[in-house]
């Protein structure tokens, strides 16, 4: 029997039987595969952890008739303390659930697990701000998908001085003060938001998530990148109201 070795994340999990599971992994080299894990509910088993949401492995699996079979898989990171805290959870569960839309069978996924696993490694560090992560790794996602705003200038009239930044959801990109007049669909971008979205999208996904963000740049960041995304990927993301709610609970 050939056996195939890959490296991914559980995204989903769906107990079947006593003790089995069906995992959705997702892999740096397969996309997004099912694999049938026999056993892994058991007491003791050794590779209960493993096959749980969130873990990131090695894996080594064999091909069945219409799944992969787990044989054994090592644990890189459980990302176990996530589970731990509602909020971190919640947050997480949305970049997942984000992430499990955007990933094919068959479609090589390094890069984007890449993006993932810093998320999640930012998210777990102190004193840093959820919703903005979540938002880093939204903006992230869809720029691998190829959709990139134009923010280079304005994509209308090519200008790079702009006294007043809009961003135009139908020209997917900055437009000028000028350019602006009579355009729907339009948000005003402040100067920080312009910042911060030029920045997630020239750095590398290891440095994409370092910095922070006041209030209302924040509240400018996040109303922007979250209609370009739903625009991009034609989908209203549930759980986004979802903590919104979080959030004013907790305040
Ligand atoms: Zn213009």
């Amino acid at each position: 029997m050939s056996y195939v070795k890959t490296r991914g994340m559980v995204v989903r999990e769906v107990k079947v039987g006593d003790y089995d599971k069906i995992l959705t992994v997702v892999t740096e080299d397969l996309g997004k595969i099912s694999v049938s894990a026999r056993g892994v509910r058991r007491s003791g088993n050794r590779y209960s952890a493993g096959t749980q949401i969130f873990s990131y492995c090695d894996w080594v699996l064999y091909r069945g008739k219409n799944t992969y079979i787990l044989n054994s898989c090592e644990i890189i990171n459980s990302f176990y303390e996530i589970r731990q805290d509602m909020t971190m959870l919640t947050y997480a569960a949305h970049m997942l659930q984000l992430f499990h839309d955007t990933t094919y069978e068959n479609q090589p996924a390094k890069d984007r697990l890449t993006v993932l696993i810093y998320a999640l490694k930012n998210l777990l560090q102190d004193n840093r701000t959820p919703s903005l992560i979540t938002r880093v790794f939204a903006l992230k996602t869809v720029q691998l998908m190829g959709f990139v705003p134009f923010l280079s200038g304005c994509c209308l009239c090519g200008t790079r001085e702009i006294d007043d930044i809009y961003f135009s959801f139908d020209r997917c990109g900055f437009v000028c003060e000028k350019c602006n007049t009579g355009l729907k669909n339009v948000i005003q971008v402040k100067a920080g938001t312009a910042k911060a979205l030029i920045y997630v999208l020239c750095a590398e996904p290891r440095k994409a998530f370092g910095f922070e963000l006041s209030p209302d740049v924040l509240k400018n960041f996040t109303e922007i990148v979250d209609r370009y995304v739903d625009d991009r990927l034609e989908k209203k993301y549930s759980k986004m109201n979802f903590f919104q709610e979080v959030q004013e609970n907790s305040r």
